[in-house]
């Protein structure tokens, strides 16, 4: 196959190389996450689009589970929710996709928030979608160059994937794994726009945020050029930040449709691995509000619910991503409160 991308230029001194930078794990005081250094990309303009632009749906059609999702979308709004099993784990795997097959309409597999080693992104798409569930599948440029990604994406769209999402990734040195050297041969509009270029529908995140945060919808407008479709928005404090944002994107040119994070948190496990988060904001007293209720669960699975009819109000925000992770041994358990938190929304 041909390459659709011209050789990254990698902005000089990004550990991860990257060329339509920052990413979202800029420290809220502008630091890399990475190094004790600032951003390299805080002090410079913009870097636009000046790749391939997204095919035509005539020249490449989209995909099989593209084409469903997309017509879903167009008849409702939609609810995803973060995988929680277990890393490498077929049979934690099952039993949470078993799980939440029915009430939600596709998990958002990506990047495990404990385990970098993890089935391939293709492979896992595939047991997720046998146990009957559908499946937004993340990629990131941190683990595959643009040859294995390419590959990927191909084997997802044989999958019939809903969605791809794609990220640049956190870097090795952050996970588990600071011995595995870290890829990243593209960055996160790269992969769009290859995604959308083998037929995907495309998702990326924004962090409204993270700094620089007046670029944000800038940088989301930037993404779109280069092929996503959706926008998930990472957690950013709330209602009104959401809002701001959306609105702001909308006035730059986005068309692009929004998915929203709602904090899922139903104990003090689950707080802990929702706060390992990059660039995270909760919206005021979220967490004070469920930890110190007669019943965390019962009020976790409230304080959703509220935030997630709210969001939904927002003009061009299309569906909510459930977001956290379970403590270790209580993945079923998490998914029976995904499962529960969605069949009360109800779309
Ligand atoms: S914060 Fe991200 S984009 Fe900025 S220099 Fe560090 S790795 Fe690169």
């Amino acid at each position: 196959m041909e390459s659709l991308l011209t050789p990254s230029a990698a902005h000089a001194g990004c550990p991860k190389n990257m060329e339509y930078g920052p990413c979202g794990g800029v420290g809220f005081d502008g630091s890399c996450e990475v190094g004790d250094f600032r951003c390299v990309f805080l002090d410079d303009p913009l870097v636009t689009w000046h790749g391939v632009v997204p095919p035509e749906p005539d020249v490449v059609p989209r995909s099989s589970g593209a084409a469903e999702m997309m017509v879903l979308m167009k008849s409702r709004p939609i609810v995803v929710a973060d995988f929680p099993a277990r890393a490498m784990d077929a049979e934690s795997l099952a039993e949470c996709a078993a799980l939440l097959a029915g009430p939600v309409d596709a998990t958002l597999a990506g990047d495990h928030g404990t385990a970098r080693v993890q089935f391939s992104p293709s492979y896992r798409a595939s047991l997720i979608r046998a146990a009957g569930l559908q499946v937004w599948t993340g990629i990131n440029c941190r683990d595959r160059n643009r040859v294995a990604i390419e590959g990927e994406l191909v084997g997802l769209a044989h999958v019939g994937v809903a969605g791809v999402h794609c990220v640049t990734g956190d870097h090795t040195l952050l996970g588990s794994r600071p011995d595995a050297a870290a890829v990243f041969d593209l960055d996160s509009p790269q992969v769009a726009a290859l995604a959308r270029a083998a037929g995907h529908l495309v998702s990326v995140g924004e962090s409204p945020t993270t700094p620089p945060v007046e670029l944000r919808a800038a940088r989301l407008l930037e993404k779109t050029r280069a092929g996503a479709d959706v926008c998930f928005v990472n957690h950013c404090g709330g209602v009104d930040a959401v809002g701001r944002f959306v609105r702001e994107s909308h006035d730059l040119g986005v068309t692009a449709r929004f998915i929203p994070c709602v904090p899922m948190v139903t104990d003090h496990a689950s707080a802990r691995l929702l706060e390992s988060f990059p660039s995270l904001v909760l919206p005021e007293s979220y967490l004070d509000r469920i930890l110190s209720a007669a019943d965390p669960r019962e009020e976790g699975i409230r304080a959703a619910v509220e935030l997630s009819l709210e969001l939904l109000e927002i003009d061009g925000v299309a569906g909510v991503n459930l977001s956290g992770g379970a403590g270790h041994g209580r993945e079923a358990e998490f998914a029976i409160v995904l499962a529960e938190t969605a069949q009360r929304l109800a779309l």
